[in-house]
């Protein structure tokens, strides 16, 4: 049993975020907003929000903070948030950490704890660049360290399993790029705040998993 479930996942790319929130999913009522699913859904539904932040994802930079700000506080006032969820994604800059504190403030919740994935770089591009994602059900896979039973097929759900746009050597470069310059500076934001813990995201789930729920306690 976890005590703390109003949770931040903060990382970067490819530092197992998505990973470690699916087993935490099986075993706790955690609602997961993951910013970058909402948005690649928002595409694929060719909405007026998917058609502005189709250029940005493409090329690894950030959607406007106001507009994945709103999108969030949306889910969080939904009653799937009332019992714990998990942030994966989001907040991605301070002003959107801003924005968050004053959108929980306004629906009177707090944050419980904030995650940060640490792992050294060449091995978050040999993930992203080796990563497939279901494009039904969005679980990812990757080819070196998790490939599914089946070449091409989602374990999950039997989906088609593809690599995403934005994982080519090239955009996650850049998407790392982003993180550095825009994203880190919430490290010390949190640390501030007193509610930042780390895990080691080079290692395997099932120990990492472990080492999320001691933190979790
Ligand atoms: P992700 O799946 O979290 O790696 O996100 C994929 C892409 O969606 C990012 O590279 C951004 O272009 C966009 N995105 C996701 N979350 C955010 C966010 N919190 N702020 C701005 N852009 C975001």
């Amino acid at each position: 049993m976890i005590t703390k479930k109003n949770l931040v996942l903060l990382g970067p790319p490819g530092a197992g975020k998505g990973t470690l929130s699916d087993p935490l999913m099986a075993q706790e009522k955690l609602a997961h907003i993951s910013t970058g699913e909402i948005l690649r859904g928002e595409v694929a539904a060719g909405t007026e929000l998917g058609k502005q932040a189709e250029a940005c994802m493409k090329s690894g930079k950030l959607v406007p903070d106001q507009v994945v700000a709103d999108m969030v506080a949306a889910r969080l006032a939904t009653p799937g948030c009332a019992d714990g969820f998990i942030l994966d994604g989001f907040p991605r800059t301070v002003a959107q950490a801003e924005l968050l504190e004053e959108a929980m403030n306004r629906i009177g919740m707090k944050l419980d704890a904030v995650i940060l994935f640490e792992a050294p770089e060449d091995l978050l591009l040999q993930r992203l660049t080796a990563r497939l994602t279901c494009k039904k059900c969005g679980v990812a896979f990757n080819k070196l360290f998790a490939p599914p039973k089946q070449e091409g097929v989602c374990d999950r759900c039997g989906g088609e399993l593809i690599q995403r746009a934005d994982d080519s050597l090239e955009t996650a470069k850049n998407r790392l790029k982003v993180y550095h310059e825009q994203t880190a500076p919430l490290i010390q934001f949190y640390e501030e705040k007193g509610c930042l813990a780390r895990i080691d995201s080079s290692l395997p789930v099932s120990e990492g998993f472990a080492a999320l729920l001691a933190l979790l306690k």
